[in-house]
């Protein structure tokens, strides 16, 4: 379904929990997050159902995130179920991926086509550093594991973050060389980013100072990545650049908070529960949210931070 400027809204992001076994500093509070109550969220049956609707519409790529899906008791099952969903091509999974060595194989079973891993840094300290409680061979295990059981593509999220991992910028772009993953670099959003302050932010063109060696690739779709590649590398690069170029012009996302939310942009505060909606009314929450997705977010910059009044973990990046 075309949204009121236009764009074809097929692709919906649905957070399936807010909790972490992770505390990335950029995305959540040391602490983490209260457990919510079970009614504060959304039954697996529930989001099944709202996907079905928002299939009906159209939506035809889902991405289950979070927080970390992988905590989420029944993940297995709700990927097997949304899989079965006639209508939808592609399900895929933003994942910080320490868990996917023993929950891979039964995702992978169940229907799940393609992960994004998490992985900001090279170095066991600044892994544990930046994740707060994380290990570093855990994510690569996960690495491992998602090229071993052929999750196709398998792309790398990287945060750039300068003063913490922008002197590995050559280092990240350098696995693409060995392995057929896109790396992807993406910009700090200024959203509950803790200590990280305007000195943190990194432009993405960073990337191709550093690596000039980089070239634009030929598949390049005009998506939210922009896309370039290493001369005969079997893996790819891309920047996503949502303050030094943002890309709302082919914003093509409906997002779904963990306790049952519809958030047509990720950077504004608009938001209408649909915990306890079926059927006809359902159907006509999404259409609404589709039709009232904003043209463009409000400026995003360090001085001007996101009007989302939720946390990176909540809505699912
Ligand atoms: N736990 C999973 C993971 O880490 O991949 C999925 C959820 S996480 C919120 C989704 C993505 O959002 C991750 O790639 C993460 O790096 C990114 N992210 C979180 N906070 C961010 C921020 N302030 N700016 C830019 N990206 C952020
Ligand atoms: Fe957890 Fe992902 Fe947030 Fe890190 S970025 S704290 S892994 S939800």
């Amino acid at each position: 379904m075309r949204d009121s400027f236009g764009r074809e809204i097929s692709y919906l992001r649905i957070s399936v929990t807010d909790l972490c076994n992770l505390r990335c500093q950029y995305c959540m509070p040391a602490e983490g997050v209260e457990k919510k109550c079970h009614h504060q969220i959304l039954p697996l049956e529930q989001v099944v159902e709202i996907a079905r609707a928002a299939v009906a519409l159209g939506i035809r790529k889902i991405r289950l995130t979070g927080g970390e899906p992988l905590v989420r008791r029944g993940i297995v099952t709700l990927v097997e179920q949304l899989a079965a969903l006639e209508g939808l091509e592609e399900l895929a999974m933003t994942t910080n991926g320490v868990l996917l060595p023993q929950l891979g194989p039964a995702l992978r079973r169940a229907g799940l086509n393609r992960v994004n891993l998490s992985l900001d840094t090279l170095r066991a300290e600044r892994y544990r550093a930046i994740t707060r409680i994380g290990r570093l061979e855990d994510a690569l295990a996960g690495l491992d594991a998602a090229l071993r059981l052929g999750f196709s593509p398998v792309k790398l999220n990287a945060v750039l973050i300068g003063g913490f991992n922008d002197d590995e910028i050559g280092d990240l772009v350098a696995l693409t060389e060995r392995l057929p993953v896109e790396m992807r670099f993406i910009e700090l959003m200024p959203m509950g980013t803790g200590d990280f302050g305007p000195g943190a932010y990194v432009p993405c063109d960073r990337v191709l100072q550093a690596v000039p060696a980089l070239v634009p690739a030929e598949d390049d779709s005009g998506g939210t990545a922009r896309r370039y590649r290493l001369p005969g590398a079997p893996g790819a690069v891309g920047l996503i650049s949502p303050l030094s170029r943002h890309f709302c012009a082919s914003c093509n996302r409906l997002r779904l908070t963990a306790d049952g939310y519809l958030k047509p942009c990720l950077h504004s505060a608009q938001e209408q529960s649909v915990a306890e909606l079926h059927g006809a009314a359902l159907t006509e929450a999404l259409r609404r949210a589709i039709l009232e997705k904003p043209g463009c977010h409000d400026r995003l910059a360090w001085d001007s931070p996101t009007k989302t009044e939720r946390t990176m973990n909540e809505i699912g990046g």
